[in-house]
């Protein structure tokens, strides 16, 4: 007992203090205990709570780091540790951020600059701010930084991976970008308008384009604040309906006034897209701008039935225009007519003065003939070919008024290009039906006609009557035996001799005759053209030059043989070739072969023809101008080739007796000849009068029946060095003997 309190306290006394102890010794005893239970359960709790922080902290998926007022490392997760794969020495509780950074950079995961880093994190933190930044680390990973200071000094700091979504934002912004460079891009103009102002608030490069004005004009605006005001209205309206039916509209081929780009075509498509509220937000326009598709449909469809040079109807329209009016005339017993038009020697003018001004001249016929044939359907059917239908009306009429109007119109010179040039009109005429029921017959029989007046006189008009039908099939028969001719041994050689003025014959000219086993000896005037038409000249040709030279090869004197060459044979063979092949063949020498050409020769490809001429003169051959004087007779063929010889058309010796013109002609022909140093041949020389009055102008050479004409060699055998015509029988004996 530490006090004794016998003397001072009664017994009764002593036990209430003592009871008065216990109780304040059961009281603390008690609040003891209800300390200890109470400490007990929050140290569980905290425990507990500690636990959960953990749990929290290491199944975040975020890298997480405390920082205690003095900048050390309080706590961290595992996470935070894998992320920056820091080795587990290098990471304490207590360590400060440079420890972490160091750690961090020999993990090869601090791609920044240490120093600038805290700098700027102390800085943030110093005033309070969360310090958030966004690092790439060298592995190509992007992680999100949040450095967020807390109250009690420091900071907490989280680390969030977010590659997949920066790379999910890159693609959608990629994905945005590219989307905009095809709209921008797609060749169809797109327009967005937002509802229900209607403004515009996307236009596409193309869109642009097709209304030829800036975007930023329209972007944010109205319809009516930049279209014409009808544009406006049609658009308005057409938007309403849209907006009230919510269904997606086509417009097909339509014209739209631009503001800035004229009248354009256009198909558009027009649909609404719906926002959340179920309404139309927004009203897409997906145009078509068909405008030069159109354009070059048009062209083309306009191509396909119109002649590109003079614009008039093609032949494929002709046709169309010709099966139509027999429909018509059939179906009312009306009659009309088909004129088919020949252009008088155009192809000559083309030579002469050049394709350029053959074109305009062909556009300025086309003009002429247009004014006349109004009412009519005109055509160009080819080159220099036109044909004209009539309407239906009283025939022939009609057509006998349209001719004559047709040539009057060409009476006078047409300018071209600084030339007075005259051109005539050929007409043959088929009317519908008497000279044919359907488009064939009658097409064959205009042209029989025309045929008929080609031959009769240039720039004449013919009907057609059932005999050239006839005539123009025993054509297309004669032509047909023409190819055969060669084959059949049906060809020979006549030989006109050609004379020096004063008479003595140096040479022949080798002249075919066609012996036709029906029609007898066909004169080549018939015959040349067709062969030139079908193409049988090549082989006649070569077949002509072969006879020719083997037979001048083969006189005792050496005379010179000329031979005529086709145009046709200048344009499919290589005649120079040929021509050196039978020179070798004959043995013939170059020096006696005369080969006369024609201003056809030259028409066409000049350029070409000239090449050919030289190879062949090169030969060691002499070239002459046929037929001079006929044609064009330009000056320009003599001076684009140097020609030995000219010879002068013999329409012009056979006019002497009554036309002063052609005197004058041959005058100027010598003279021209003369002045080129080349020799003048006059031919179709027939009387004594014509050859003095050549002498006396001092022309070089003649031919013509005066001194003899076109015959069989045999005739002139004397001529030639050989024994006279009437030893021939001995030959022909021995011949047949042999
Ligand atoms: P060309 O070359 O002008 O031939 C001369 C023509 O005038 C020949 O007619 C001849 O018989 C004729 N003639 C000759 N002297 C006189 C005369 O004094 N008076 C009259 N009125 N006529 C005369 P041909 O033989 O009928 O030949 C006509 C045309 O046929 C030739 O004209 C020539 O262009 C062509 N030709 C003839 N043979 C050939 C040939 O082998 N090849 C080619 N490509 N054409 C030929
Ligand atoms: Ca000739
Ligand atoms: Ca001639």
């Amino acid at each position: 007992m530490p006090w004794d309190f016998n003397g001072l306290v009664s017994q009764h006394d002593w036990l209430v203090i003592l009871a008065g102890l216990v109780c304040v010794l059961a009281v603390a005893l008690g609040f003891c205990a209800a300390s200890l239970w109470s400490y007990r359960r929050n140290w569980k709790q905290l425990n507990e709570s500690s636990g959960w922080l953990d749990a929290a902290t290491e199944n975040m998926n975020q890298g997480l780091c405390m920082f205690d007022a003095q900048s050390r490392l309080m706590v961290w997760n595992e996470r935070y540790r894998s992320m920056y794969n820091i080795v587990p020495d290098r990471i304490w509780r207590g360590c400060t951020v440079r420890d972490l950074l160091d750690a961090r950079i020999a993990a090869g995961t601090f791609p920044l600059d240490p120093a600038g880093y805290a700098t700027q994190l102390e800085a943030a933190l110093k005033l309070g701010e969360t310090f958030i930044l966004t690092v790439e680390l060298a592995d190509g990973r992007i992680i999100n930084v949040v450095n967020r200071p807390i109250q009690t000094g420091g900071w907490v700091a989280t680390h969030e991976d977010i590659t997949e979504r920066k790379i999910a934002e890159r693609e959608l912004e990629d994905a945005r970008a590219f989307l905009d460079t095809i709209i921008e891009n797609v060749p169809s103009p797109i327009i967005v308008k937002a509802l229900p102002e209607k403004r515009y608030v996307l236009l596409n490069r193309a869109a642009e384009i097709h209304l030829g004005i800036k975007r930023e004009t329209m972007l944010g605006r109205l319809a009516r604040d930049f279209m014409p005001p009808d544009t406006a209205a049609i658009i308005d309206a057409n938007d309403q309906r849209l907006i009230e039916t919510g269904e997606t509209i086509f417009r097909d081929e339509h014209a739209i006034v631009t503001p800035g780009n004229g009248t354009r075509i256009a198909t558009s498509t027009r649909l609404p897209l719906f926002g959340p509220d179920g309404k139309p937000q927004y009203l897409v326009s997906v145009i078509d701008d068909i405008t030069d598709r159109k354009r070059s449909e048009l062209r083309i469809e306009h191509m396909t039935h119109h002649d590109a040079l003079t614009d008039l109807p093609n032949r494929a329209a002709f046709n169309s225009c010709i099966a139509a009016t027999l429909e018509l005339a059939a179906a009312s017993g009306e009659s009309f007519a088909l004129l088919a038009i020949d252009l008088d020697r155009f192809k000559a003018v083309n030579d002469v003065f050049g394709h350029m001004v053959g074109d305009v001249l062909l556009r300025e016929v086309a003009r002429r003939m247009e004014t006349v044939c109004a009412g009519s359907f005109l055509a160009r059917i080819g080159g220099d070919e036109f044909a004209v239908i009539t309407p239906t009306g009283p025939q022939p009429a009609v057509a006998e008024g349209l001719a004559a109007r047709l040539n009057a119109a060409f009476a006078t010179d047409l300018e071209i290009e600084g030339h007075m040039l005259r051109v005539a009109l050929t007409i043959g005429v088929g009317i519908y039906p008497q000279d044919g029921a359907d488009a064939a017959t009658l097409v064959a029989n205009a042209n029989a006609a025309l045929f008929r007046a080609k031959v009769e006189a240039r720039g004449s008009v013919r009907f057609f009557e059932v005999a050239m039908d006839k005539q123009l099939r025993e054509t297309r028969v004669l032509q047909e035996d023409l190819r055969l001719a060669i084959q059949r041994d049906e060809f020979v050689l006549h030989y006109q001799p050609q004379a020096h003025i004063d008479g003595t014959v140096t040479g022949f000219e080798a002249l075919v005759r066609w012996r036709h086993p029906r029609h007898g000896l066909v004169p080549p005037s018939t015959f040349i053209p067709l062969a030139e038409e079908n193409g049988t000249i090549v082989a006649l040709g070569e077949w002509v030059l072969r006879a020719a030279c083997r037979e001048a090869a083969s006189w005792p004197l050496p005379m010179s043989i000329a031979i005529n060459l086709s145009p046709v044979q200048f344009q499919y063979d290589d005649l120079p070739k040929l021509m050196h092949q039978v020179l070798l063949e004959t043995g013939l020498s170059p020096k006696r072969l005369e080969l006369e050409i024609t201003e056809g020769v030259l028409i066409g490809d000049f350029t070409r023809a000239v090449a050919v001429l030289r190879r062949l003169k090169n030969l060691g051959v002499r070239i002459a101008m046929d037929d001079f004087g006929t044609g064009y007779s330009s000056l320009s063929y003599l001076q684009s080739f140097p020609f030995d010889k000219i010879k002068i058309d013999k329409a012009f010796i056979n006019n002497l007796s009554h036309s002063q013109h052609s005197a004058t002609i041959i005058r100027a022909v010598i003279a021209l000849g003369r002045g080129l140093n080349v020799p003048v041949t006059a031919e179709g020389v027939e009387t004594e009068e014509q050859l003095k009055f050549l002498a006396a102008e001092g022309c070089d050479e003649i031919q013509g029946y005066l001194f003899g004409r076109p015959e069989p060699i045999a005739e002139y055998a004397v001529i030639v060095g050989r024994a006279p015509a009437d030893a021939k029988p001995r030959f022909k004996l021995v011949g047949k003997a042999g």
